[in-house]
């Protein structure tokens, strides 16, 4: 479904360059959830950001079903855009907070008119979706800062599969909520990839929550891939010795 070869990303920064992204090659199977692990600065929201379109690769190529987003124009762009979406880590500052639920779920299809037809059957999918990320129909007219930071979470995931995307990009979706809530939202991340059959990036620091929702499994270092491989096998047997010395320095 997605496939990134040989991405290379610098930033010019005070003293110099900065190799954010040194070649990284990676592939994500349809309904395949890929966990991205690495300490803090290693590129893993820069290659979130480039799979998103928001930061041009210097070299190396993206392929989506075959095409390169980068050489999409106009319409064919707007098309393409829907299909990879993004839930962050902070449920706060990710949703407007002078937006109702309603008004954000349904804030995507101002770009994408084409996907539903009027009003009426725009109000009956935010209440599809609401239901869909276990919320209730009333929750339409409540403020993101009336919820609690698991039913934001949800929101925000009701937000990104507006647009019905073949990928979601998590990044760190779950860190800034309690741990009986992670679970919650986690579980249903697991039981929409079933009904929906849509992939994940999952960007997480967590080795524990990675190991319990991916099938494959990257572990990035300084801006490069060190290790990839099935998520068991990536834990129970590391080649690198990054990898390694990261899974003994786990909890
Ligand atoms: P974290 O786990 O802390 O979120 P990360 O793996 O997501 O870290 P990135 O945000 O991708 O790391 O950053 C990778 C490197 O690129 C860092 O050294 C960062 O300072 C640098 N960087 C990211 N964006 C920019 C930018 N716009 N301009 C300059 N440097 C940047
Ligand atoms: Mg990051």
């Amino acid at each position: 479904l997605l496939e990134v070869n040989d991405l290379t990303k610098t930033f010019d920064v005070k003293d110099g360059k900065l190799k954010a992204l040194d070649g990284i090659s990676l592939k994500l199977g349809k309904g395949e959830t890929l966990g991205l692990v690495g300490e803090s600065g290693c590129g893993k929201s820069t290659l979130a950001r480039t799979l998103l379109m928001l930061e041009k690769p210097d070299a190396g190529t993206v392929r989506f079903d075959g095409t390169d987003p980068f050489a999409l124009r106009g319409k064919q762009l707007l098309a393409w855009r829907r299909r990879v979406q993004m839930v962050f880590q902070d449920p706060y500052g990710s949703l407007n907070s002078r937006m109702t639920a309603g008004q954000i779920i349904a804030e995507p299809w101002k770009t994408h008119k084409h996907m539903y037809a009027n009003s009426r059957d725009r109000a009956a999918r935010v209440r599809e979706l609401l239901h869909l990320v276990g919320l209730r129909p009333s929750d339409a007219d409540r403020y993101p800062q009336e919820f609690s930071g698991g039913q934001r979470q949800r929101l925000g995931i009701a937000r990104a599969l507006a647009l019905q995307p073949d990928v979601i990009i998590c990044d760190e979706p779950v860190s800034a909520l309690d741990l009986s809530v992670q679970a919650q939202v986690l579980n249903l991340l697991n039981d929409l990839q079933r009904q929906l059959q849509v992939s994940y990036v999952f960007i997480s620091h967590d080795l524990s929550v990675v190991r319990h929702v991916a099938d494959r499994v990257a572990v990035m270092y300084l801006g490069r891939v060190v290790e990839q491989g099935p998520t068991e096998a990536v834990f129970e047997r590391p080649k690198h010795p990054y990898t390694a010395a990261l899974m003994s320095a786990a909890p």
